[in-house]
């Protein structure tokens, strides 16, 4: 949810719980009171009124028995008075709307509207004077004259107070309470899923700043905050790789511009030196001219093939050649290799085998070029280094459950045990000094880079004189 909404809605949820609450609070407060209170608080009052009720109609009966002139005596009066005070109520003797008498002041609107809402009838009923509620009865005289004498006699009705004071004050402390604690919450609530991880941002942020682009983002907070924060780890890792390249480019700018100097100044130095020997007129007869421009023309070739093999090697290193990525039948495509390299290896008078322990058709996802390359370097490494007149080169496919394993094995002059772990690592060569066997140093790392771009796997296992093991493994199909 957008934080916009987010915090709309938590607002209408603190007022309405609040409500909620405090509407639940109340009912069950009145419930408690009025079950543990009740009885007794009803069965006061209504002796209370009971009282009142007996005591007034005590008075209209005596009241009735009397003329209406004597209740105009003043002593009579005075009794009347104290006898109605001791109930807590007020008489008020009127003769049409006069007030003769009266032990509580009324307005004439009041007595108008008393009068109105009383009548003779319905004792003991209710009426309201300026908000307060009376018990009321009366006792009316038809005078001779036409008149009507009255005795109207009020007894205020007291409700419980205390209680709803209790109940007003019980309910705004338990909303104001509710709403609090909800308040607490939201704000609680809001600075866990939004102002600490913010916080942590801008502290991820200043480190990014800084350059320190090790320090991970956790996908944190709410909302449009979890979306800043995912966003800002994505760029941080983009940032971080885009470092990496940059750094690798440096790396790898270097490393050509270091080997080419190192690598190629020999080849060059001589081909500079062969050809300075034919104008110097150092190879004076067209033989020995031949001979220096055979050299120095394979010194050319030479020099060519490094570069190709340092640009590929370089462009592998930085991921700049996508593979194309083939399902492809093993055995049909080692038989297709072997056919290839057949000649060259006649040539060279080593025997070139494929043995195939392959219980089905094993398919496997290559691309078919540049895997082409790791055989070929692995196969002229062989025939490079084989030294022995009955050379045999055997190409070995196996399988396990879920790889196919290629072994190309040769019965050549094998690697000391010190150098095995290094023949895939750039430029390195177990005899530099070597001059029959020309090489880069860069075949086998090319090699490697390729199986691992399969998601491969390669390795080496050798012995000196007897002969070099190589193994590649690459997943099933
Ligand atoms: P190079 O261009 O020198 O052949 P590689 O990377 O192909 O470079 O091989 C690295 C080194 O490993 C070689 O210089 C060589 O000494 C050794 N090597 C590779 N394959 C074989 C092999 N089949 N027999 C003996 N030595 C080998």
């Amino acid at each position: 949810m957008q934080l916009a909404k987010r915090f709309f809605a938590m607002n209408v949820l603190t007022v309405l719980v609040s409500v909620a609450i405090t509407v639940l609070a109340v009912l069950i407060f009145v419930a408690a009171y009025t079950t543990l209170f009740s009885t007794e608080m009803v069965t006061n009052e209504m002796k209370k009124m009971f009282e009142v009720r007996s005591g007034l109609s005590e008075i209209k009966r005596e009241v009735l028995t009397l003329e209406f002139e004597q209740l105009l005596v003043t002593q009579y009066q005075e009794e009347l008075s104290s006898r109605v005070r001791a109930l807590g109520a007020h008489a008020i003797i009127l003769k049409n709307r006069d007030v003769l008498f009266a032990t509580k002041t009324l307005n004439d609107i009041d007595i108008e509207r008393s009068l109105m809402l009383s009548d003779n009838t319905s004792d003991f009923e209710t009426l309201d004077i300026n908000g307060d509620t009376f018990m009321y009865t009366r006792a009316d005289y038809p005078l001779r004259s036409g008149e009507t004498g009255t005795l109207l006699m009020l007894a205020p009705i007291k409700f419980n107070t205390g209680f709803y004071l209790v109940l007003g004050i019980f309910t705004v402390g338990i909303f104001i309470l509710t709403f609090l604690i909800m308040n607490f919450w939201v704000s609680y609530r809001f600075s866990k899923g939004i102002i600490t991880p913010v916080s942590r941002l801008k502290d991820a942020a200043i480190r990014i700043s800084e350059g320190d682009l090790n320090w991970g983002i956790a996908e944190d907070g709410e909302g449009e905050v979890r979306e800043l924060s995912r966003t800002l780890e994505l760029m941080r890792i983009k940032l971080k790789e885009s470092v990496y390249l940059q750094q690798k480019y440096d790396e790898n700018r270097k490393f050509l511009v270091s080997s080419i100097s190192h690598d190629l100044k020999t080849p060059v130095t001589s081909i500079i030196g062969y050809i300075k020997g034919i104008t110097d007129g150092v190879a004076t007869t067209p033989e020995k001219m031949e001979e220096y421009l055979e050299t120095a023309s394979s010194k050319a070739v030479m020099v060519n093939s490094m570069i190709d093999d340092l640009l590929l090697y370089s462009k592998l290193d930085l991921n700049q050649i996508p593979y194309h990525l083939e399902k492809t039948d093993l055995e049909g495509y080692f038989e297709d290799c072997v056919y290839d390299h057949r000649y060259e290896y006649e040539q060279a008078h080593i025997k070139l085998a494929l043995t195939r322990e392959l219980k089905n058709k094993v398919f496997v996802f290559i691309d078919r070029e540049r895997f082409k390359r790791v055989i070929q370097n692995i196969l002229d490494n062989a025939k490079k280094y084989m030294e022995k007149t009955e050379g045999q080169v055997d190409i070995l496919l196996r399988e396990t459950r879920n790889s196919a394993i290629i072994e190309i094995r040769d019965n050549g002059k094998g690697i000391p045990e010190d150098d095995l772990p290094h023949i895939f690592e750039k430029f390195y060569r177990v005899d530099p000094s070597r001059k029959s066997a020309n090489g880069s140093g860069l075949g086998l790392a090319i090699a490697k880079q390729i199986v691992e771009g399969h998601e491969g796997k390669i390795w080496v296992q050798s012995a000196v004189e007897e002969g070099t093991r190589i193994m590649i493994s690459l997943k099933k199909y």
